[in-house]
């Protein structure tokens, strides 16, 4: 039996390497080599204990892009070699969530890289169903970002109409820009981004959004800007302020989406979501259609990523990633772990 190196999460604030069994190839699946993960917030969330659903060991890595190295006998759509990147959401199938292409709020979800082992392993053996294929003109980087541009496309589609509204996002974060892409995309009025890490600000402007410095005077400059509240808000860093900029910001009956991940329950206004009759709407991952709709708008290049992609760390350097991310000097934005041909512990 061939063995892997893999790379797991023992308990909070730890990551090791151990050899693991390869899988083995059966007739309905195929195996992908992970060659690159994007890491999440969430990642991290998770990495410190934080992240009221997942437990340890914990394998990570969802944000995946690899090449498929063994396909099974049954399986007539891929061939060794392939490109692809993997839809790491998987829902009983049978459920009416399910049934919706709500896998996300399937209550038997299981998650690549949370309940579920993830990229970590190297080698996943996968039902090829969960896979969308890349041409060699797609970039190892721009594949793994198909997750992350799923989560902003269904944060976009949590709002009925986005043409011609006034949209402000809290946070200029790897969501952040990708939801404004998207919202550029589907022809947005006008698009401001708050952000208060320079570096990130920057990057926004080099993608063509106005960005703003979260300070008391940002409500009365977004304001000024777009002559009026924005209709839609986005809050895309997962904490109590901007979450109450937000709803302030809002116009009457607006919509806030609530993309952020909070490591501690804010403390909202709710006064004004009732008083302004707010559509406050949570939004979590993505259906298998937005996760296509992801892959096809990076094939036909209408996102752009490469600003985005600013850090590598080789596989064994994971922990370091961790720790780089953690420090308040370091300006990135999207990480990646590299992994080579077949990496030995
Ligand atoms: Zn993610
Ligand atoms: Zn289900």
């Amino acid at each position: 039996m061939d063995k892997v190196c893999q790379a797991y999460i023992p308990e909070a604030y730890q990551l090791r390497f151990r050899e693991i069994e390869k899988p083995v190839i059966s007739p309905g699946k195929v195996i992908v080599k992970i060659a690159r993960i994007g890491i999440c917030g969430s990642d991290i969330h998770a990495f410190k204990g934080k992240h009221p659903l997942v437990s340890f060991p914990l394998i990570q890595g969802h944000e995946l892009s690899g090449f498929v190295v063994e396909v099974g006998k049954r399986v007539k759509d891929y061939k060794i070699g392939d490109l692809v990147t993997i839809e790491p959401a998987i829902g009983c199938g049978k459920c009416s969530k399910c049934q919706q292409g709500l896998i996300a709020q399937c209550d038997q979800l299981q998650f690549i890289g949370g309940n579920f082992p993830g990229g970590g392993n190297q080698y996943l053996l996968i039902d090829p169903d969960y896979l969308v294929r890349y041409g060699s003109e797609v970039s190892l980087d721009d594949a793994a970002m198909t997750e992350p541009l799923a989560v902003a496309i269904h944060a976009v589609n949590r709002v009925p109409e986005i043409k011609d509204q006034n949209v402000f996002i809290a946070g200029g974060g790897t969501i952040g820009l990708l939801v404004a892409q998207v919202c550029q995309l589907q022809e947005a009025k006008e698009i401001i981004i708050s952000e208060k890490l320079p570096f990130r600000s920057q990057v926004a402007s080099i993608l063509g959004f106005q960005t703003l410095f979260p300070d008391d005077q940002l409500e009365n400059q977004v304001k000024d800007i777009m002559n009026s509240a924005p209709s839609v808000v986005f809050e895309c860093v997962g904490m109590e302020n901007p979450l109450n900029s937000c709803i302030n910001l809002v116009e009457r009956g607006g919509f806030v989406i609530v993309a952020g991940v909070y490591e501690k329950p804010p403390q909202v206004d709710m006064v004004f979501v009732q008083d302004k009759e707010i559509n406050m709407l949570g939004s979590l991952m993505y259906t298998f259609q937005e996760f296509k709709k992801a892959a096809e708008l990076i094939m036909l290049k209408k996102i752009i990523l490469k600003p985005l992609q600013t850090t590598h760390f080789p596989f064994h350097q994971w922990m370091e990633a961790y720790k780089f991310i953690e420090d308040p000097n370091h300006s990135f934005l999207k990480v990646f772990i590299d992994m080579n041909e077949q990496e030995t512990c």
